[in-house]
């Protein structure tokens, strides 16, 4: 859990322009992409656009509202464009947690009756 920020991180050189993404929201403070290797249809991920915080653990409380505000926001539009049965929202603190990418983000994950239940 311990580390430094890392500037080169994959959601770093994302809100850099430096890997392409696929946008699905973006607002001053935070941004909304497409999951790479989703999970499901629509897996989508939200980051800070500001805070290099690694994980929930040294987030500020400003980032962390602004950034489950748009979590909010995005997963109302995925229910409407996917009218998935349930969604998850995740969010993974250190490699024996699952965390890969050390930007803290957080998953939307739309899960239907029958499909895989994740994780
Ligand atoms: P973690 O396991 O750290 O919570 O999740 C990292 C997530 O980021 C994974 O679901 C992975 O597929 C996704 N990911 C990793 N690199 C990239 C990338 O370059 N672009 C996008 N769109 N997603 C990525």
């Amino acid at each position: 859990l311990d580390g430094t920020y890392d500037e080169a991180n994959a959601f770093a050189l994302i809100l850099q322009g430096k890997i392409p993404s696929t946008k699905l929201y973006e607002d001053e403070h935070s941004y909304a992409f497409l999951d790479i290797q989703p999970q499901s249809k629509g897996h989508s991920l939200v980051i800070s656009k500001w805070s290099k915080a690694r994980n929930i653990l040294e987030v500020e409380d400003e980032a962390l509202a602004q950034v489950m505000a748009t979590v909010k926001k995005v997963a109302i539009a995925t229910r409407k464009a996917l009218n998935p049965d349930g969604i998850h929202v995740a969010q993974f603190n250190g490699a024996p947690a699952g965390q890969t990418v050390y930007h803290l983000h957080f998953h939307i994950v739309p899960r239907w009756v029958g499909g895989p239940t994740g994780f």
